[in-house]
């Protein structure tokens, strides 16, 4: 205890401190500021408000607190008897919410339910659970996973983004009409085309979409494109990322979802890079590869070109890349594609200029159609 310069004894403290992220101890030093500071050496102070502050259960003899805006987990123990007093009178919500043995029981109790039934999930219905829990995660969390991806799809690949204006104008007008024709409300987010030779496209969870040059390089038609776009788009309606991230994931990711802990824990980093070098079941290709094909035809065009475009890539073999997933074999692909090749009905989804414009869209390829119609 010091006394300050205004002459105001008990304005600082010490105190025994847990972050509620570690089980670590720590003794910091108090201040009654405007908030309450918790100083440790060497690191920036964190403030509490007062108001957020709450006393919890604690042995006699000591003022033990957690607060609303910290960590739930988080604790500071106070055993200065005067400055606790003075510390707690400037607290006037000290003991809101306090929880009493029986609460404390009850919430042990739900818990340790759910880690059971939760281990039952991992253990007994991992594959059954992925297909009912996928469509259960919440948006925001998907997005917020999307961009974690983003950064190791650009650690991965490089992150040398296309950004030709006219490319990218094609590029969106190409996504747009997929994603109106598949009923996906997305059109918002920006898609890339990454300047990479590897022949490959995936879409990620929140919507965005990444082409990759070297796929774009061997296209000969922009129905080649828009195929495999529509069938990216697919995996993202079906939400088979989420679905394949409980289904890899399992144990780790479902315990931090039920506990919230996702987004600051190593939890996220590994789902995001599974997400990213995972490749889907077959059912979950087989089923991207119908929507694709239901896109395509409500669209007046044919999904053969995609088949076309993906054997011409990959020859007979299958390959590991994301979109050339051994499931089904290219061959086999294209067969389906070409027995659903319907006469074109609707409008070319984008013109030659537009076409040539997104072929050049990373200032490279310049073997667009010059023939003007
Ligand atoms: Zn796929």
């Amino acid at each position: 205890m010091s006394l300050s310069a205004d002459g105001a004894s008990h304005r600082n403290g010490t105190a025994v401190y847990f972050d509620g992220l570690s089980s670590r101890r720590r003794t910091v030093d108090l201040v009654l500021g405007d908030k309450l500071e918790i100083g440790e050496a060497g690191a920036a102070p964190v403030l509490w408000a007062y108001d957020d502050l709450r006393q919890v259960d604690g042995p006699a003899g000591m003022l033990r607190l957690s607060a609303m805006s910290a960590p739930p987990l988080a604790r500071l123990e106070v055993r200065d008897t005067a400055f606790a007093a003075e510390l707690a009178s400037r607290c006037t919500r000290l003991g809101e919410n306090r929880t009493d043995g029986r609460a404390v029981a009850r919430i042990v109790g739900w818990s340790l339910a759910a880690v059971l039934s939760i281990v039952m999930v991992v253990l007994f219905a991992i594959p059954y659970a992925a297909d009912r829990l996928a469509p259960l995660v919440p948006e925001g969390f998907e997005r917020r996973l999307g961009e974690a991806s983003e950064v190791q799809v650009k650690a991965i690949f490089g992150s040398r983004v296309c950004t030709n204006p006219a490319g990218q104008a094609a590029f969106t007008k190409m996504l747009t009409l997929l994603r109106a024709s598949a009923g996906l409300d997305l059109a918002a987010v920006q898609s890339s085309v990454l300047d990479t030779p590897v022949p490959n496209a995936f879409a990620l969870p929140g919507g965005k979409v990444y082409l990759f040059n070297g796929l774009l390089a061997k296209a000969q038609n922009p129905d080649e494109i828009a195929g495999v776009l529509a069938h990216e788009l697919g995996h993202l309606k079906h939400r088979d990322n989420m679905r394949g991230l409980i289904y890899n994931g399992g144990t780790s990711f479902l315990i931090g979802l039920l506990f919230g802990d996702v987004t600051g824990s190593g939890a996220l980093v590994f789902a995001s890079r599974s997400l990213v070098t995972a490749s889907h079941s077959r059912e979950a290709e087989e089923g991207a590869d119908s929507f694709a094909i239901d896109v395509m035809h409500k669209l007046g065009r044919s999904p053969k070109p995609m088949g076309e475009l993906l054997f011409r890539v990959t020859g007979k073999e299958a390959s590991n890349l994301s979109i050339m997933a051994s499931h089904p074999l290219t061959e086999d692909r294209l067969k389906r594609m070409t027995a659903e090749d319907r006469p074109v009905s609707g409008p070319p989804l984008l013109t030659d200029k537009e076409w040539a414009a997104l072929k050049g869209i990373c200032g490279t390829a310049k073997n667009a159609p010059s023939g003007k119609k």
